[in-house]
Formats: C-alpha cells, sequence, structure tokens
C-alpha cells in the first residue's frame, strides 16, 4: 500500500481462487490477471458464478482458498472506491432518489473533496464527464425521468467525475432500448481507447463478441480466457453453456 502500483502492474490478479456460499465451491480453479487498459466481458450462463467472481475482484468477498489483488493490494482491504466506478443494471437503479443527473454526477466528486464544498475545477470535472456521455443537455433532468441507456450514462459520468480507472458494468444493456445499446458500446469503446480499463458481466452474447477485446467465459471454472476472435472459433461456449441450457430456459 505504500507505493503505487505501476502502470504494467495488473489492476486484478486472482490466483487459485475458490469460493463457495456453503461447503459447495461455485467458483473454482480461478487464476486471472486483468492489466490496465483492457477491455474484459466475462460470460457464462445464469448461476454459472460470473457476480460471485465479480464480488471477489471487488474484494466485496474473500476467497476461501487462493488470494484475490485489485491496484497491487488484497482485493478485501483496497478502500479507494474513486478509482472503480461501478455501474449497476439499470433494473437496481429504479429504486434511485428522485436527483437530478448532474447531482449524480457530483457525486463522483465527493471521495476528492471530503466532506467539503466542491471547488470551480470540481464543477469543471463534472461539466466535461458529463459531455464525455452526451447528457450535458439532460443535467438537469431528474434521474428518474431518464431513459436506460441515459441512466446508464449518468452513472457513467459519475465514475469519470470521479477519476475513476477501472469501469466495472454488470449487465448494463439490460432495459436499455435496442437502439441506444450501439450507441452505449461505442461509448465504452472510446473510454477504454482513453486508457480506462472495462471489466463487464454481460448476459448478450452477441453484444460481447462485437465489442469486447477479451472474453473470459466462466462456468464454476474458467473455460475460456483469450482473445474474442479466439473464443469466437473455439468451442468453450458449447462447452460452457451446453450443461446449463436448461437452466437457462427456465429463467
Ligand atoms: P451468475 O452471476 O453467473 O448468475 P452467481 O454468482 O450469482 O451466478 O451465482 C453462482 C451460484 O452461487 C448459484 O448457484 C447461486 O445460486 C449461488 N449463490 C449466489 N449468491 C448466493 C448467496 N448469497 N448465498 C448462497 N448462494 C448464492
Amino acid at each position: 500500500a505504500e507505493s503505487p502500483a505501476e502502470p504494467a502492474d495488473p489492476l486484478i490478479e486472482l490466483s487459485d481462487v475458490e469460493f463457495g456460499y456453503t461447503a459447495a465451491p461455485v467458483v473454482e480453479n480461478i487464476s486471472l490477471s486483468i492489466a490496465q487498459g483492457e477491455y474484459v466481458a466475462i460470460v457464462g450462463p445464469n448461476g454459472s458464478g460470473k457476480s460471485t467472481l465479480m464480488k471477489l475482484i471487488l474484494g466485496l468477498l474473500r476467497p476461501d482458498e487462493g488470494s484475490a489483488s485489485l491496484f497491487g493490494e488484497p482485493s478485501h482491504t483496497f478502500d479507494d472506491g474513486a478509482r472503480i466506478g461501478y455501474v449497476a443494471q439499470h433494473a437496481s437503479a429504479s429504486k434511485e432518489m428522485p436527483i437530478t443527473v448532474r447531482e449524480v454526477v457530483k457525486m463522483g466528486r465527493f471521495p476528492h473533496v471530503g466532506f467539503g464544498m466542491l471547488s470551480a475545477d470540481d464543477h469543471e470535472i463534472v461539466d466535461e464527464a458529463l459531455a464525455t456521455v452526451g447528457m450535458s443537455d439532460f443535467a438537469n433532468r431528474r434521474v428518474t425521468q431518464l431513459s436506460g441507456g441515459q441512466r446508464q450514462r449518468a452513472f457513467i459520468a459519475r465514475a469519470l467525475a470521479g477519476e475513476a480507472d477501472l469501469l466495472v458494468l454488470d449487465e448494463p444493456t439490460v432495459g436499455v432500448d435496442a437502439e441506444s445499446v450501439d450507441a452505449f458500446y461505442d461509448l465504452l469503446e472510446s473510454l477504454n481507447d482513453e486508457g480506462i480499463t472495462i471489466l463487464l458481466i454481460e448476459h448478450d452474447l452477441g453484444a460481447v463478441t462485437d465489442h469486447a477485446k477479451r472474453i473470459i467465459c466462466l462456468n464454476r471454472e474458467v473455460y475460456f480466457d483469450g482473445p474474442t476472435d479466439d473464443f469466437v472459433e473455439s468451442d468453450a461456449l458449447a462447452r460452457a453453456f451446453g450443461t446449463a441450457a436448461t437452466v437457462m430456459g427456465e429463467t
């Protein structure tokens, strides 16, 4: 914790991780490393452990076996939350308080100013973040009045205002109208081009293979981890999803 991680160091490193909520592990033999600037999607059928893996990565769960680190620190002691922008599923945002887009984005500055007032510079950063996600014209709109895609952009702007260098998105296009999905992925791509690391949990395999550069295919264990093009040509998809096809059909 004394010296910050070098850019070349992995942002995320999992080594032989195993975890179960009860005695039976729901993820096991997980070793992976994600470097700054990557654009990675975690795919897998329902119940394959995607959310559990994300929680292990973010330090919200501790491995039963093995180790997890974030920005070079054990994940469970990492507490510089501003470095991570988390965008939850649209559905879970419906209970959000009726605050405006600008207020949401200003929250991104809070870790940087403590309980103090936002300075002119902070407000400028907020305005820039709104512009980057194309939401300047909606700054005074209440979040509850936004479309799904606009709402996700507002939460991305909050992360940008916080100067996050890792953006974690959990099925971000659930509830987003089809016409807005492509533009949403274009935004992620441009953020990635600027060096922001993107980690995506996604159910929509088409969207993932079109946009992510690296795929981690999970079904309790890692079935595939590599470039997206190799994944498309591999049989990992059939192997990982095959046994769970009935589970997917049921939900
Ligand atoms: P995914 O995100 O791929 O759908 P999850 O990580 O949510 O998968 O779940 C993996 C497995 O762990 C599933 O069998 C699920 O029922 C179980 N599980 C998830 N969360 C809990 C929990 N809080 N307590 C007990 N079991 C859980």
